[in-house]
Formats: C-alpha cells, sequence, structure tokens
C-alpha cells in the first residue's frame, strides 16, 4: 500500500479587531524591518486612514500608482522606490493587487532577471532560492485573502495574460485585519470582493483537491459569516461588526483554498483576461451557474452548504445575493459581448484551476456554461 499523507498548514500570525492597525510599529520591530516601503492603490492613499498607517510605519518609500488589476509595471515602479529609499521590509496596505504588488516586489529585490522568469510553468521557470524581505500585511478589502497567500497574481502589461509566483517565502510575517480600513469601501467594490471570498469558501469545500478536513471547518464557518454580514456591509457600510465578519470570510476562504478551487475560478480568469473584469465580478456572475453543473456530483456537500447559509437551495441563494448586492444577473448585463464567448471559453480552458472542479469540465461544458451566464 502506498503512503499517503497530507499536509494541513495554517501558519499565518493574524491580529483582528478594529485599530488593528496601531500593532505595525511593534511588528515591524519584531520583523527587523528599519526602512518599509509602504505599496497601496491609488483609491486607497486617499482614505483619511493612509496618513495615520505612512506614520506608524515611518515609512521610508511609498508606493501608491496601482490601480485595476496588478500588472508588471506597478511591480518595476515599487521596485525603484524600494530601491530609492534603501528599503528592508515592505508593509502593504490595500486590496488583493497592493499586497499582491508588495509579493512581487519582494521577489525582485533578491532575484534578478525579468520577473516572470519565476512565474510557474514557464519555460526555464527559475526557482526563487534567494533572500526575500518581510511582508506585513493590512488589507482594505475583504476578498482575495492574499494576506494568507503564498502566490502572487501579476499580468502581463499588454497581453494581460496571468502569472502566477508561488514561494512559501511570500507569506506575510503577519496579517492585521483592522475592519476601519474597509468602512469607505465603495457598494460595489464591497459585494465583488465578497463574492470572491463566497466563492472560494464554496470551491474550495467541494473540490476535488487534496483531503482537508480542518479547511473544510474553515470554510463551513467563513461561508456562515459570509451569509450573515455580506449584504448588510453593502447596505449599511459603516457597520464595523459586519465588516468585521466579512474580513474573516475573507482570510478563511484563502485559507480553506489550499485544498484547490474550481471551475468558476477559470471562468473569472477567463473574464479577467479578456475583458480586464474584476476577478471577483466574474466570480459573482459566473458561480450560480457553474454550482448548477456541479450539483449531480455533489448533493451530500451541497446539503452541508445548504444548512450552513440557511437556504433550501443553493444555487437560488447565490442569485438571490447577488441581486441583493448588486451584482448583474448575467455577463451581458455586465457589458461583455456575444463575440467574445469563443475566447472566454479558450482562455478558460487553459487556466489550471477547473482541473480540481469536482465535475470534469470539457470545452463544450465551458461553451455551455458562459452562454448560460451571458444570456440567463
Ligand atoms: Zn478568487
Amino acid at each position: 500500500m502506498p503512503v499517503i499523507l497530507h499536509r494541513y498548514n495554517f501558519p499565518t500570525e493574524v491580529w483582528f479587531g478594529a485599530g488593528a492597525r496601531g500593532l505595525l510599529p511593534d511588528k515591524l520591530k519584531e520583523a527587523g524591518v528599519r526602512r518599509p516601503l509602504l505599496v497601496s492603490d491609488k483609491g486607497v492613499s486617499r482614505q483619511p486612514f493612509f496618513d495615520d498607517i505612512r506614520r506608524l510605519c515611518g515609512a521610508a518609500a511609498v508606493y501608491a500608482e496601482i490601480s485595476g488589476n496588478p500588472v508588471e509595471s506597478h511591480a518595476r515602479g515599487a521596485l525603484e522606490a524600494y530601491d530609492d529609499g534603501a528599503c528592508d521590509g515592505i508593509v502593504a496596505v490595500g486590496g488583493g493587487a497592493a499586497i499582491d504588488v508588495a509579493k512581487a516586489v519582494a521577489v525582485m529585490t533578491g532575484h534578478k532577471g525579468r520577473l516572470f522568469s519565476y512565474a510557474e510553468g514557464v519555460p526555464g521557470q527559475k526557482p526563487i532560492s534567494g533572500k526575500v524581505p518581510p511582508i506585513l500585511a493590512l488589507p482594505t478589502t475583504a476578498g482575495t485573502g492574499s494576506e494568507v497567500g503564498r502566490s502572487t497574481v501579476i499580468s502581463e502589461d499588454d497581453s494581460h495574460v496571468k502569472r502566477i509566483i508561488f514561494s512559501p517565502k511570500l507569506m506575510p510575517r503577519a496579517a492585521l485585519l483592522d475592519p476601519e480600513l474597509t468602512l469607505g469601501l465603495p457598494g460595489p467594490v464591497t459585494a465583488a470582493t465578497g463574492m470572491d471570498a463566497v466563492t472560494h469558501l464554496i470551491e474550495s469545500y467541494i473540490t476535488a483537491g487534496d483531503y482537508n478536513p480542518l479547511c473544510d471547518g474553515v470554510a463551513l464557518e467563513g461561508l456562515r459569516l459570509a451569509a450573515k454580514s455580506l449584504k448588510r456591509c453593502v447596505t449599511h457600510p459603516g457597520d464595523v461588526s459586519a465588516r468585521g465578519d466579512m474580513m474573516n470570510a475573507a482570510l478563511m476562504g484563502a485559507t480553506a483554498f489550499q485544498k484547490g478551487l474550481g471551475a468558476t475560478h477559470s471562468c473569472a480568469h477567463a473574464l479577467s483576461t479578456v475583458t480586464d473584469m474584476h476577478h471577483g465580478l466574474g466570480n459573482g456572475i459566473m458561480i450560480p451557474t457553474v454550482m448548477a453543473f456541479n450539483r449531480s456530483v455533489c448533493r451530500p456537500r451541497f446539503k452541508i452548504l445548504e444548512a450552513t447559509v440557511g437556504a433550501r437551495d443553493l444555487v437560488a441563494w447565490l442569485r438571490a445575493l447577488n441581486k441583493a448586492v448588486g451584482i448583474p444577473a448575467t455577463l451581458a448585463a455586465a457589458g461583455v459581448k456575444k463575440e467574445a464567448l469563443p475566447k472566454l471559453v479558450a482562455a478558460a480552458l487553459a487556466d489550471p484551476c477547473h482541473q480540481l472542479n469536482p465535475r470534469p469540465v470539457r470545452r463544450k461544458d465551458f461553451e455551455r456554461l458562459f452562454a448560460k451566464a451571458w444570456a440567463g
């Protein structure tokens, strides 16, 4: 009998609570960082708390030029700021884009050549064998959970092709989850990032990926929190308690998906590449259709998910949640042109996430999924 071993790994130090940003000076000291680069995006740098964070971390340099999906030129710009400031560590404040750029800069500081020569699956992929400076992460959205992840997703500037760079060294030293930082998040971003978290929680729970009952427990409690509080975050954006629930749900989603994800993510990745759609918005629109496709092969797990969210039918619940938070019901309503569908099918097929979908997805399945999600 071959020995099959399963690894459970929950290593990130997390501090949660209103005002958690106040721990920044202590955590930087513990990590031995004296001259941090502060990485953020344009929108966040205009928020009232930004100057507070700049002061708390004693930033030696600031790079806050990120907008939209993170691309290679953002990472190059941030590296320049890092070098100019003679920095020795990175504080990332923002959504997944800012945290992912921070991780990319961390790689570039000690690894020569083009960033993408270290990306997963490129010909002659180089190993991340050198030093990587410490990263502290302060998320300002509740969605990607990049603050506990060990990979970064950066797109090529021209082609928008997403490249994944993975190394346990990219895991932030600590994540400071301060729900006050999410209070200014606009409704559509709250909704889209929240549906990304919901998709992580559901896809990881039913994935054909690794056996990991700890992750399963994390996914269910995370989904319960999201079911309780996502809508409230959109209707009552200043509710710190609901915002806190969603920050935890997002963190738990990213923790759970070390098991694997599924076809919804392949569709969302295709939508980002082909139409530059926000990742969470793509997941939100696609997940009801993909879950209707999956239902026949995961009935027992669907029952548990339905009990967790307090609904009879997971697919109907997802459609209702989308409606309640303002996510369009179809790709057409989100502005995707019908001519884009063949490109979307090709990009989704090429994406690795669907390989762990509980029901195998072939080309004709993706054709049907996108056609259904387009027209409704
Ligand atoms: Zn995602």
